[in-house]
């Protein structure tokens, strides 16, 4: 069959190498898009009780109060417990987070902030980004 359309076996595997690489090509530069447009738009994402309360973006300084309890704020692209009124303050402790999927959590008081994408959080509407960025 090889030998009908003129390639041989060397031809064949040669041509076989090229689309692979020309795929892992086409692959990486999707992924690497991807990553450029989401590191753009990453949130802090505020939540208690589990909750959506609130997302603030990392690329704009500001600060949350939550609830009366906690007050976290955002700072040269990077988010931290400022203050709270937790016994243990680990969560003030925990300092400053500024990378995807990264943590801040007040177990007395249930607030969690995450650092999150807007891409990966289907239940949060854009809306309620407007609404958080406005505050
Ligand atoms: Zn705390």
């Amino acid at each position: 069959m090889l030998k009908r359309i003129g390639l041989t076996r060397g031809d064949a595997l040669a041509i076989l190498a090229l689309l692979i690489v020309a795929a892992i090509g086409y692959a990486m530069t999707i992924a690497t898009a991807r990553h450029a447009s989401d590191s753009g738009r990453l949130y802090a994402v505020v939540r208690v009780d589990g909750e959506f309360y609130a997302a603030l973006p990392l690329n704009e300084d500001s600060a949350l109060d939550v609830n009366g309890h906690n007050v976290l704020r955002v700072s040269g692209g990077a988010v931290f417990m400022e203050s709270a009124d937790c016994p243990d303050k680990l969560c003030v402790r925990r300092g400053r987070v500024s990378s995807d999927g990264q943590r801040i959590v007040c177990l007395p008081n249930r607030v969690s902030i995450s650092v999150e994408t807007q891409t990966r959080l289907p239940g949060v509407s854009e809306r309620a980004f407007d609404g958080a960025s406005a505050k």
